[in-house]
């Protein structure tokens, strides 16, 4: 049988690591993550890109814009412009009413999904447990920083 004499390989990461085995964030599937980039798997990375590719054509052309008016305008849904923005490759600008939450103390942040004070005190395991990486640190909105800043000069 030719099936039998196939020859299978294991996957390395840059490590020398053998890749490990992610879910797809958007199709849901098992696939073996080579430890650099997005977890999308390789059937998903091409659409993906296209997809982004949409969005940020959009921004480019029109300037910033509501989420809702974006996911309306180039039929990419909400929850993927969301996503895009955890996984710190869009951000809301300063001037925005509404901003996304940090996901250990719930302040403010732009993209990401962590502050940098709490990214500051992620320890190794804990970055390999949560699947972090530093573009997923987000900045706070300088407004809010200001705006803290003046509630402490007045007392
Ligand atoms: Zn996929
Ligand atoms: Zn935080």
């Amino acid at each position: 049988m030719r099936e039998s004499r196939k020859i299978i390989a294991a996957k390395f990461n840059e490590d020398g690591n053998v890749g490990e085995t992610k879910i797809c964030v958007r199709c849901k599937r098992m696939f073996t993550y080579l430890g650099y980039g997005h977890f999308y798997c390789p059937m998903c990375r091409k659409a993906d890109e296209e997809d982004f590719l949409k969005v940020k054509n959009y921004i480019y052309e029109h300037g910033t814009a509501p989420a809702m008016e974006v996911s309306e305008n180039t039929g990419i849904s909400l929850e993927r412009i969301n996503q895009y923005l955890r996984e710190g490759r869009l951000e809301i600008p300063e001037n925005s009413p509404i901003f996304i939450k940090c996901e250990m103390c719930n302040v403010d942040i732009r993209s990401g999904r962590l502050c940098p004070d709490c990214a500051s005190k992620l320890s190794h395991a804990m970055r390999i447990k949560m699947d972090f990486d530093d573009e997923q640190i987000g900045p706070v909105p300088k407004k809010l920083i200001g705006k803290m800043r003046f509630i402490k000069n007045e007392k």
